[in-house]
Parts: C-alpha cells; structure tokens; sequence
C-alpha cells in the first residue's frame, strides 16, 4: 500500500492523524529506516505477532485519536513472554477505556524492542512563510525543558543537514563522552535528507515527527513515528 493508498483511507475516515503503524509503512516505503510496526486486532493475534517479531517486545495502542500513546498509557516495552504481551494487551485495552473512552482503537502495534541508543528527534513542521522546516534536536527532556534543537528550510542539502547536528548545544552527546561511543552521525544525516526529500514529494504532509530516532555506534532508526496530514484535499 502506498502512501496515497493510506492518505486515502484515512481521508475516507475522515481523520488527519496517520497511526504510528501506517506512518512507519509509509516512511518505509521512503527508504527511512524505522522498527517496523505490525497491527494486532486482538490480544491473540498481538501474541502471534509477537512469537514472529522475537521477543522482547513493544505493545503500543494504535488509534488515530490518540497522540502521546505513552501519556494514557498506551505503551508498554520490554515484554518478553506471550503471557506478558496478553496482559500488557489487557492493560492497555483497559487504560484507553478509562482515558479516552471515544477514541477509535484499531487494536495493538506489536514490535521489536530496539536495542537502547542517543535518543534524537527529527520533525518537520510547515512555516507560514518558508513552507516545510525540518527540526532536529535531542530527545528526552534535552527537547522537552531546554528546547535545544535547530531548524532548517526544505530542501535540505547534505551541508544543511550536518550543520544543523552540529548546531545544538547537545552536540558533544553525539561525539561520544566518558566512554561511550560516538553517534553514527553520517546516518542522523542520511535520515534527515530523506525525510526532507520526502515531504517535498508530499506536499499532503502537514506535520511528521520521529521522535525518538535511536542513533547508535553505526546507523540510526526511528522507534516512533507520526504524521499529520493536511485536512483539505487540496493539500
Ligand atoms: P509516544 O511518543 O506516543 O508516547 P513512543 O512510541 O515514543 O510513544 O514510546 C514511548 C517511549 O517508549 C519511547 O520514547 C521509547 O523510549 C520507548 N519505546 C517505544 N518504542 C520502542 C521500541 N520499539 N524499542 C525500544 N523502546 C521503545
Ligand atoms: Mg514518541
């Protein structure tokens, strides 16, 4: 299914919010290496799933009306049995009950559990003025409290994208300190031009966050992905 396959389902459904399922699918697709998420519609099928993933594994809730799945808890890592995965599948049913009794739920995302890395956000917003800017920060609370990320204008070149890693204050994080190795930093790049030549080629994307891209000793993956689409068909 191609990315305007899924725009049009979605469009059908009358929603903006691309699932985390389909948004992996489609940055897939784009050739921007993510942990692939596979949709379970019952707490069986999350098992299966699970058994041909490997485990240990993710369970996330996969609904288009819920954004920070972890905030309602909505996300449970780290399940190493088919037992855990079914109750990990129960608490979740039974968190989004009590949270957001209105969303529409199309089940469990079911994933490999990524190994741990430099955890990095890449995003794209649209600017009023300039159009489609592509942010990239640190993630965690380098993001959220000390709001140390950097902003380029789409289309990106290989000079923008290194220049903008090296801007953030967080930097030396990425170089590697006190024994640990440094980040892949060539890949951080490669991800952020694709998904800069990507939203160029779908102007129907309003907003896209990786968030968190694991960058690791070598190549770099987003365990998250989200993406908004314009609401008018024209877009
Ligand atoms: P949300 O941002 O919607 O709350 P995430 O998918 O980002 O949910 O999950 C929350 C956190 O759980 C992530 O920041 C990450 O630390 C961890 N996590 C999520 N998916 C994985 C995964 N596949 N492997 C390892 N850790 C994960
Ligand atoms: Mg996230």
């Amino acid at each position: 299914m191609g990315i305007q396959a899924t725009v049009d389902a979605a469009r059908r459904e009358k929603r903006v919010l691309l699932t985390e399922v389909e948004s992996k699918q489609v940055l897939e697709e784009a050739g921007i290496n993510v942990i692939r998420a596979r949709l379970a519609r019952s707490m069986k099928e999350a098992a299966s799933i699970a058994r041909e993933v490997g485990f240990p594994v993710v369970l996330k809730v996969a609904s288009p009306d819920i954004v920070h799945k972890s905030d309602i808890g909505g996300v449970k890592v780290g399940l190493g049995n088919a037992s855990q995965v079914s109750k990990a599948y129960r608490e979740i049913m039974a968190a989004v009950k009590e949270k957001e009794p209105k969303a529409t739920v199309h089940g469990v995302s079911v994933q490999a559990m990524a190994k741990p890395g430099v955890e990095t956000i890449i995003g794209m917003t649209k600017d009023a003025q300039f159009g489609p800017v592509i942010m990239f920060g640190l993630g965690g609370i380098l993001v959220e409290i000390l709001k140390d990320v950097s902003f380029r204008i789409v289309p990106l070149l290989r000079k923008d994208a290194r220049e903008m890693i090296r801007d953030i204050k967080g930097y030396p994080v990425l170089e590697g300190y006190r024994g640990q190795p440094p980040s892949d930093v060539g890949a951080l790049e490669d991800m952020i031009l694709k998904v800069s030549d990507f939203v160029e080629r779908n102007p129907v994307i309003k907003e896209l966050d990786l968030n968190p891209v694991f960058a690791y000793k070598d190549g770099a993956v987003a365990v998250d992905a989200r993406i908004v689409l314009e609401a008018d068909a024209a877009g």
